[in-house]
């Protein structure tokens, strides 16, 4: 019996990873039990963890991130933060002028593996674990180590006290085990930016004076015991000691643990209609509105992005006042309440999809902030559009303009880049958020914006809870498509080409009209050109490249497109001819719906009057 049970689960793995042939990552089982003393803001922690090497590698060492240890004069975060031209105004110079009891820092007391103490050494950042025993493939062994750690003052995304008077956003915050994968280890020095970490399960208790209230990743385990408005009757008591309160958080399936605490936090609640709560919890001052009229956007852009990009699979988020604007960990969210109430609602719906794009999807942000920040905003300016029922054709038009002044200038990188090591923050702001969320608003444009939407539930579904890359995404593009990609990624991401195409001329020719295009630009695209007549009539030509093989599906535009011969993009020139007369024709245009991120969109609208098309350059004949 035992034998079918086990080769049927075989069979069901076998059938959901048929996307991912060799695919592999590791896996971690955290316990933790956490001490807090919020008179001297350190805590004592003993963590317990179950490291599987499910790589094809014999891993001789193993690294942990510590990133408190970033919070200290001289460190690299503090070192980088002085000297890039363009600082973090949350950081600027603050780490250098941290005294000693704000910095913020990890001792470690010992580390064991397997009962035996490992050589280690703390550095920077990072602990470097030289193992006594290597771990085999496919082998488990298990970490235990004990630490006592000081809090630092609220400098960037971690701390105590921040600016609104949270006493503890506690994210990054614990010695995490450093993620290796078919590229090896990710043992990155912590400079201020972006996150990969190990999927697996955490179970983590936390003694905090009994006054505090707490929001995090998980489930909490003994919610009659902490009280709050966390009770639920299925859940049994755990004992309280002396004036603290032991809190018990279960999280299955996530990359990080994140948690905060405040004695003036309130919680508050709603309820999805698949039955996932949101929980929320702030100080109840003079923003305390913002946050209970929160809770509809909330429910109704949850809803949303379950329905259009695949459904959260957890069945609570936390929405928690902290940190120092908004940052994504999973299953929850700290944000902080200044400013307007717009301004929370879009903080919070695109803190939230952060749990599609980097909680569930969990690509290396550090090497593909693109796929994170950039994925999430597309799906935020949708969500918003959907919320405040605009239906604007291109809803991140504010996310094109960033991107095209970035682009006119010489400062852009390519996406390649990785996180630390962009020239400029403005630049990885500009490259992560708007590139990013251009690529995927743009490939709408290409493909067409049924197949994105299939493409994007597709890869939900093949890569949650899993390590996407590039080429992962590309493929399902390629797939729900039936398009060639390639060039499309190869340009957008690794090169810094712009586009920029023109409508050179529309001329006569007897009773027709004979149109030119021009590519300026060095990236090509498949062009979409619209005729708008005199009589109000309109007619769309699409013009797919040769190197597409293939043209697009079902698109937004809801007129009768035709489909005119594929461009060879070497061909700096287009020209067809349509069964117009000039004289009928009020103007020809590229791209109405504005998703081609045209750096030049001037010369894409051309009234006719006859200009001639250059004599030196042969234009290929599309009809
Ligand atoms: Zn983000």
């Amino acid at each position: 019996m035992k034998r079918i049970v086990l080769s049927l689960v075989a069979m069901t793995t076998m059938l959901s990873c048929t996307a991912q042939k060799g695919y592999w990552q590791q896996r971690v089982e955290y316990t933790m039990e956490i001490d807090m003393d919020v008179e001297t803001n350190r805590f004592s922690g003993k963590q317990k963890l179950v490291y599987e090497n499910n790589s094809p590698d014999t891993l001789d060492r193993v690294f942990y991130h510590l990133y408190y240890n970033a919070f200290q004069p001289g460190s690299m975060m503090d070192v980088r933060s002085r000297t890039i031209e363009d600082p973090d105004p949350r950081v600027e110079d603050r780490i250098a002028k941290l005294s000693k009891d704000e910095i913020g820092f990890h001792e470690i007391k010992y580390l064991k593996k397997n009962g035996v103490a490992q050589k280690y050494e703390m550095v920077g950042t990072i602990l470097e674990v030289e193992l006594d025993q290597p771990i085999l493939p496919g082998k488990k062994v298990t970490f235990e180590m004990e630490f006592e750690s000081q809090v630092p003052l609220q400098i960037r995304r971690t701390g105590r006290d921040n600016v609104e008077g949270i006493e503890y956003s506690m994210t990054q915050w614990y010695p995490k085990m450093c993620e290796y994968d078919k590229e090896g280890w990710h043992a990155n020095p912590y400079i201020g930016r972006e996150f990969h970490g190990v999927w697996g399960d955490f179970d983590v208790k936390i003694s905090i004076d009994k006054n505090y209230v707490l929001g995090g990743t998980g489930y909490i385990q003994n919610p009659q015991e902490v009280g709050c408005g966390y009770e639920d009757p299925s859940k049994k008591m755990v004992s309280v000691t002396g004036n603290k309160k032991t809190w018990h958080f279960k999280a299955p399936n996530v990359h990080d643990f994140a948690w905060a605490a405040d004695p003036d936090f309130v919680h508050d609640t709603t309820m999805l209609n698949n039955g996932t709560i949101i929980h929320f919890l702030f100080q109840n001052d003079t923003l305390g509105e913002n946050w209970r009229n929160l809770k509809s956007f909330a429910k109704k852009g949850f809803e949303y992005v379950n329905a259009n990009f695949g459904e959260y699979p957890y069945k609570q988020y936390s929405v928690i006042q902290g940190g120092d604007g908004g940052m994504e960990y999973p299953m929850c969210t700290l944000i902080t309440s200044e400013g307007s109430f717009a301004g929370l609602v879009s903080v919070t719906i695109h803190e939230g999809i952060h749990s599609w794009f980097q909680g569930i999807l969990a690509t290396n942000e550090a090497k593909y902030a693109w796929m994170d920040e950039g994925y999430c905003t597309f799906a935020q300016y949708k969500t918003l559009d959907y919320l405040y029922e605009k239906n604007t054709l291109n809803p991140l038009s504010r996310n094109y303009m960033g991107y095209i002044r970035l682009a006119q200038t010489d400062k852009e990188e390519p996406l390649t880049t990785h996180a630390d090591f962009y020239k400029l923050n403005g630049v990885y702001g500009s490259n992560a958020y708007s590139k990013g969320a251009v690529l995927l608003m743009q490939l709408g444009y290409v493909i067409g914006e049924e197949a994105l939407m299939r493409t994007m539930k597709r890869y939900f579904n093949e890569w949650k809870f899993k390590h996407p890359t590039p080429l992962d995404f590309k493929r399902i593009a390629e797939k729900e498509s039936g398009l060639e990609l390639d060039w499309y990624f190869e340009q957008f991401v690794e090169t810094t080409n712009t586009i920029d195409y023109a409508v050179k001329s529309v001329e006569a020719v007897g009773n027709k009209s004979e149109i030119t295009l021009e590519r300026i630009g060095d990236m090509p695209m498949p062009i979409d050109v619209i005729v708008y007549k005199k009589d109000g009539d309109l007619i769309w030509y699409n013009i797919p490249m040769r190197i597409m093989r293939g043209e697009k599906g079902e698109d937004i535009i809801k007129v009768k497109r035709e489909t005119l011969v594929d461009w060879p993009w070497v061909y700096p020139q287009y020209t067809f001819t349509i069964d117009i007369p000039v004289s009928q024709i009020a103007e020809v245009v590229i791209d109405p719906t504005n998703r081609l991120a045209d750096i030049e969109p001037t010369n894409n609208t051309l009234v006719p009057n006859g200009s001639p098309a250059s004599e030196e350059i042969v234009p290929f004949k599309g009809n």
